[in-house]
């Protein structure tokens, strides 16, 4: 469906739980956040009647799943088979820290998910210890080799640039992408309160004239915009007031936001 701007809204990103099993530096605060309270996080059986209702009443074509981290999410592989059942989504697709990847991707597969992006900013194993406050980098290789084997492809990485990032790395990473077979982006590390964002390069993301996205957060508001307050209660104004709502009001350009972060709308 098209919003106030003419873009063609097609794209829906659903984050499933704003728990994870990381607490990367430049997403999350070391100490943690405050968590969502359970009964105001929507059930599988929500999420997919707003999929549903996306699908057959706003033209919504394409899901991804995320987070927080989708895979700590109990039942993400039931919601997986739930939106697969879903008339005129063509595709669904996730993006993961991929830590519990190599145990989820068969049934993930088997469940109707297309394909995944990993995120992955260094090669280091203690750089990435750092990075993610504790995370285990063979993991994520091991979710790597797994998601091709089962061919959740193509697979990308996601790459964030932080300012600490030498180029160095960058380097081995690119290397590492290409000997895999893996396709490379990168997104500048940004900051939803200044309002610092840019384009995802080697993807979409980030170039506000072709946005074709919504995002659903795990409590339930519709977001027409990463960089944008506006959001919309499916709980209290019912999902097809909150979808018009969203449709509607979708600013033409993102400015800031102070109302959710990357680890509870999902980047
Ligand atoms: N936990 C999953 C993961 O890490 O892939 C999904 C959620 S995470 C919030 C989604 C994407 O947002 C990841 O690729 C992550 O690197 C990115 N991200 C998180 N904080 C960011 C920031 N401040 N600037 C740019 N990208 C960010
Ligand atoms: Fe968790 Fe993803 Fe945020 Fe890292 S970027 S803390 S893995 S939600």
């Amino acid at each position: 469906m098209l919003d106030g701007y003419k873009r063609e809204i097609n794209y829906l990103r659903i984050s499933v739980t704003d728990r994870c099993n990381l607490r990367c530096t430049y997403c999350m605060p070391a100490e943690g956040i405050q968590l969502m309270r359970h009964d105001e996080v929507l059930s599988l059986e929500k999420i997919a009647e707003v999929a549903r209702i996306g699908a057959e009443k706003f033209g919504i074509k394409k899901i991804r799943l995320t987070g927080g981290e989708p895979l700590v999410r109990k039942g993400i592989v039931s919601l997986v088979k739930m939106l697969k059942a879903i008339e005129h989504i063509d595709e669904i697709s996730m993006t993961t820290n991929g830590i519990l990847l190599s145990k989820y991707a068969s049934e993930l597969k088997e469940a109707g998910l297309s394909r995944v992006n990993i995120s992955l900013d260094s090669l280091n194993p203690d750089k990435f210890k750092d990075v993610t406050r504790g995370g285990n980098i063979e993991d994520v290789f091991k979710g790597i080799e797994t998601a091709k084997e089962v061919q959740l492809t193509p697979v990308k990485i996601n790459v964030v640039k932080m300012d600490s990032s030498n180029k160095d790395e960058l380097e081995k990473l690119e290397e590492f992408c290409q000997q895999e077979e893996l396709k490379i982006q990168y997104i500048k590390q940004m900051n939803l309160e200044t309002g610092t964002f840019s384009q995802v390069e080697g993807g979409q993301g980030g170039n506000c004239s072709i946005c074709n996205r919504l995002r659903l957060s795990a409590d339930g508001y519709l977001k027409p915009c990463l960089f944008s307050n506006q959001a919309y209660s499916i709980k209290e104004l019912g999902i097809e007031k909150a979808f018009n709502s969203a449709l509607q009001n979708k600013p033409e350009k993102g400015k800031t936001s102070h109302k959710h972060g990357f680890y509870n709308i999902g980047g």
